[in-house]
């Protein structure tokens, strides 16, 4: 591993931090934080964390001596100096003679001993950092220090690689016991350049900012260097890959984690990715001793439990694949109460977390993370393959080992960790939203209503994803011909290995053709049938598909039109799909409600959107002699129905669980085109 600091670039955050009111000290911090940061082999999410030690005037105008350390829960990679809150040092430094200081006294503390009591909690590490001398001190959970020291004999280990630069610290909890214990060690040799904090990480530190984050990457250099030098490699041993999709695999876990055991539904995201160094891992011949001790490192477990769910399906035979599948899901479940009613002494205040598994390896097809969102459980997955690599290179050079079980527990059951990790309470949490024409006005306005309600968005439309301008920060997009139901099957694939499967259907993507029946020809016709009705029918056919896989009910509502209800004059070729739509709407009712799936429609007119672009909004209110205002406004209640309208609505039948096979119109009020 190579330093990235450059001289140049750390006067540059001198100076544009400056302009803030940032101090050197701060700016220097922040850039080396940063450098540790980016990279995922040293930290991750919220992992390892920095200080620096300083000076402010304050308002009375005395110096005071002062301490900024990351924010507990922040990330290094990204982090900005309100990631940094500072804190009284004398005060912190008083509180050494103190025998002992529970948790939430330690967190109160660090909290009245805040500078601006605005800012984000200190790191639970903060008074480790406080009790060294050192200016700058740095923290880091580096892949190759946890594999040279996860390890039976670490400390001879140690003494062999880093000879008399590197305390040791034993294993404790983060807090107060450990921060203590670290300055222990720290004094009974001033001279070591940092410490390791077994089973956990390495902890560096200098009075210079370069010095300290350069200690951080000599240390990381000559773990990895070890670690090349005496590991033996693995004779790989191919495995036949079973022939079951990942797709479908997704989905099975998706259900067994989500329903749970009253049968009430708690939707999950399962998100499916094949590492490379999987046939290496699985030919390790003590793969199953070693992913089944515990974390690499104590704040892996908020994150993906104490350990993944290993799935070997073996000589399975294909038609027993997907019961092992559950029923392996099931047994980790049933372990892990185990497990907490074991160890419910070490926390009586502790309520069981939910059960299910967050890393789910199976061999021969790949990894699936599991989390309340997607975002979860997209960390959850980069935790996972952090992890599974540390324990691969330790099963390399050595034997791996983890903390005891008692201490899993605890650090699993730690308030101060779980603060970091807030439920969302919003009321499509979990939820997986597909959405076609999903970059026009309305189906982009929809998007940002399930998005808003906490829904995981996917929409599907025909552009080039290079060529599209629409912010899709928190969505994800896909590029597909829904005429082709190939194409749409395909599509489900990708959503079901990104997001476990899909619970509501928005069957939106539609186009109008203007001619009179008369000059109708059939190519026409046939082009309006493919995208006004079969795209709808291919759409609701392979989503519902994953809906009886998954069997958690679901909803599906189409954009049926005003057209197909009440005929304009040359709109025939538009009105007759959508007219069979409704129809197809009422035949997906009648087949498929007894798998809890809903199917609705919208009846909308009138909206500003491909369909009724300007030019058309303008002659039509000329030919009419009215403003495009009155045109727009031209219904009952003398308003203009926008697309955030009709987003709405989708949003109302989607959540209204005891509706299905109904049309709602929105149109402002049409009595015409009004289906009662
Ligand atoms: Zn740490």
């Amino acid at each position: 591993m190579k330093s990235k600091y450059n001289n140049s670039v750390a006067k540059k955050y001198i100076s544009n931090y400056a302009k803030r009111g940032v101090s050197k000290d701060l700016a220097l911090r922040i850039y080396t934080t940063q450098l540790l940061g980016n990279d995922p082999t040293v930290v991750l999410h919220g992992g390892g964390n920095t200080s620096v030690k300083s000076s402010i005037k304050t308002p009375l105008g005395n110096q005071e001596e002062i301490i900024y350390v990351k924010g507990s829960g922040k990330d290094m990679g990204n982090i900005e100096e309100d990631g940094f809150p500072a804190l009284e040092m004398k005060n912190l430094l008083n509180m050494r003679s103190l025998k002992e200081l529970d948790d939430f006294q330690m967190v109160n503390y660090q909290r009245k001993y805040m500078l601006d009591t605005s800012f984000p909690n200190a790191s639970v590490e903060t008074l480790l950092h406080a009790f060294l001398p050192h200016k700058f001190v740095d923290h880091s959970h580096s892949n190759a220090i946890l594999s040279l020291i996860d390890q039976p004999d670490p400390i001879k280990i140690c003494k062999r690689v880093f000879g008399e630069e590197m305390g040791i610290v034993p294993y404790i909890m983060p807090g107060f016991q450990l921060a203590k214990k670290a300055a222990e060690v720290f004094e009974q040799n001033p001279n070591v350049k940092g410490l390791i904090l077994l089973n956990h990480g390495i902890f560096t530190f200098a009075d210079d900012a370069k010095e300290s984050y350069e200690l951080m990457i000599k240390y990381i250099s000559l773990a990895e260097k070890e670690l090349k030098q005496k590991s033996k490699s693995i004779r790989i041993k191919k495995y036949q890959e079973k022939k079951i999709t990942a797709s479908l695999v997704a989905n099975l876990i998706r259900q067994q984690i989500s329903i749970k055991p009253n049968a009430q539904i708690d939707r999950k995201v399962v998100y499916f990715y094949k590492p490379t160094f999987l046939d290496e891992f699985f030919s390790h011949p003590k793969l199953k001793q070693f992913t089944t001790q515990g974390p690499v490192t104590p704040d892996h477990v908020i994150r993906i439990k104490s350990k993944p769910l290993v799935i070997d399906l073996g000589t399975e035979k294909p038609s027993n694949v997907e019961s092992k599948i559950i029923k392996a899901v099931q047994q980790y479940q049933d372990d892990y109460q185990k497990y907490f009613k074991r160890n419910h002494k070490y926390n009586l205040k502790a309520s069981m977390l939910d059960p299910y598994p967050r890393l789910i390896v199976i061999k021969g097809l790949g990894m699936f993370s599991t989390g309340p969102s997607f975002k979860d459980a997209k960390i959850a997955m980069d935790v996972g393959l952090n992890s599974l690599s540390v324990i691969l290179e330790a099963a390399k050079f050595g034997e791996f080992r983890s903390i005891p079980e008692k201490e899993i527990f605890k650090m699993e059951y730690w308030p101060l960790e779980l603060a970091k990790i807030k439920p969302s309470t919003q009321k499509l949490k979990g939820h997986i939203t597909a959405i076609t024409g999903g970059l026009g006005a309305i189906g982009y306005a929809t998007a940002q209503k399930f998005l808003k309600e906490g829904s995981e968005v996917i929409l599907l439309d025909i552009v080039d994803p290079k060529r599209v301008t629409l912010d899709l920060t928190g969505m994800t997009y896909f590029q597909c011909d829904i005429t082709s139901e190939n194409k749409v099957e395909a599509v489900f694939e990708q959503i079901s290995q990104k997001f476990g499967g899909v619970d509501i259907l928005i069957s939106n993507a539609g186009f109008a053709i203007q001619s009179s029946l008369d000059d109708l020809t059939k190519k026409q016709l046939d082009s309006s049938f493919d995208l006004n009705f079969f795209a709808h029918h291919y759409f609701a056919k392979h989503g519902t598909k994953i809906m009886k896989t998954q069997n958690m009910k679901g909803s599906v509502v189409f954009n049926i039109s005003k057209q197909a209800v009440n005929p304009g004059p040359n709109f025939g070729a538009y009105g007759l799909p959508k007219a069979t739509l409704m129809f197809l709407m009422k035949q997906y009712v009648v087949e498929s409600s007894k798998y809890g799936i809903r199917f609705n429609g919208i009846n909308a007119d009138r909206i500003r959107s491909g369909l009724l672009n300007p030019d058309m909004i303008a002659k039509r209110a000329k030919s009419r002699g009215l403003t495009i205002e009155q045109y727009m406004a031209g219904n009952l209640l003398k308003e203009e129905v926008k697309a955030s309208d009709v987003a709405d609505a989708f949003y109302h039948l989607s959540i209204s669980y005891r509706t299905t096979a109904s049309v709602i119109t929105v149109d402002g009020g049409n009595i015409e085109s009004s289906l009662r």
